[in-house]
């Protein structure tokens, strides 16, 4: 059972792929990670579980992982300048088409993997929007929430790993795993930092005027990351998105292969 990236296959190939697959659609965000990580963290981290994860799954299941989105809502990381933020009004619609595309594209399986904190609410309301619309099944989830009980059960969450905050020691840990040479000297935080994330209020959605990011764009002291953290973190991860992914093959597909249109010919 193979694993393919969508932009690899021709419109014949997807045509008798996209049945049988799980569609995957990875998104990140383009913005400030504090002064010592680059704009394209929540891009790439979530690049890099979803291409694993759909490797790994696509040896017992047939997957179909599309190019990144590399843009999210970051409209509160604009005061510290470098970030390319939609509206997620904008956001909305344009999950909306990409997931509708797939829709029509053939696929009846459709999982969003997120790869930050503000796509949180969007991701939802378009999982809704898809599966009211189109006879499929779709589901959508943050990378870190869906591994959030292994990575505990792993001893990786604690009040000095608070997990994903931004730009933190969990973020750079992530970071020194994949792309090292990105990582530039990391900052002295403050005592607002070593705080850790605002968490006064659990179980609700909290939030504050400029601190919605934490202190000087980044939420808790980033030193003490390590590489081993991250790819320990990385591989718990990988493995909790493989087996959502292959939970999802084994539902039975919600549409007939014939409802399907397709309109040209070979
Ligand atoms: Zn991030």
């Amino acid at each position: 059972m193979p694993f393919y990236r969508f932009s690899e296959l021709s419109r014949k190939e997807m045509v008798s792929v996209a049945h049988g697959s799980v569609f995957v659609l990875p998104i990140g965000a383009t913005e400030q990670h504090g002064p010592h990580l680059p704009t394209g963290v929540d891009a790439m981290v979530v690049t890099y579980i979803a291409e694993s994860a759909c490797q790994a799954a696509g040896e017992v299941t047939s997957v179909v992982v599309a190019p990144t989105l590399p843009f999210g809502n970051s409209h509160y990381h604009l005061e510290y300048g470098a970030a390319l933020s939609l509206t997620p009004e904008t956001l909305l619609h344009v999950r909306n088409d990409i997931l509708f595309s797939a829709a029509q594209s053939g696929f009846c399986k459709i999982f969003i993997l997120n790869g930050h904190g503000g796509n949180d609410e969007v991701i939802r309301l378009a999982v809704r929007e898809v599966v009211r619309r189109y006879e499929v099944t779709a589901a959508a989830v943050s990378y870190w929430t869906i591994a959030e009980s292994a990575l505990t059960d792993a001893g990786l969450i604690s009040s000095d790993w608070p997990v994903p905050g931004h730009a933190g020691r969990f973020e750079t840990s992530l970071m020194m795993a994949l792309r090292y040479d990105l990582i530039k000297q990391l900052p002295v935080a403050n005592a607002e930092h070593r705080r850790g994330f605002v968490d006064y209020f659990r179980g609700a959605f909290y939030q504050e005027p400029h601190t919605q990011v934490g202190v000087n764009g980044y939420t808790d002291d980033a030193n003490g990351a390590n590489d081993e953290y991250g790819e320990k973190a990385l591989s718990i991860i990988t493995r909790a998105v493989n087996n959502y992914i292959q939970g999802m093959a084994a539902v039975r597909a919600s549409r007939n292969r014939e409802s399907v249109q397709t309109k040209y010919e070979n």
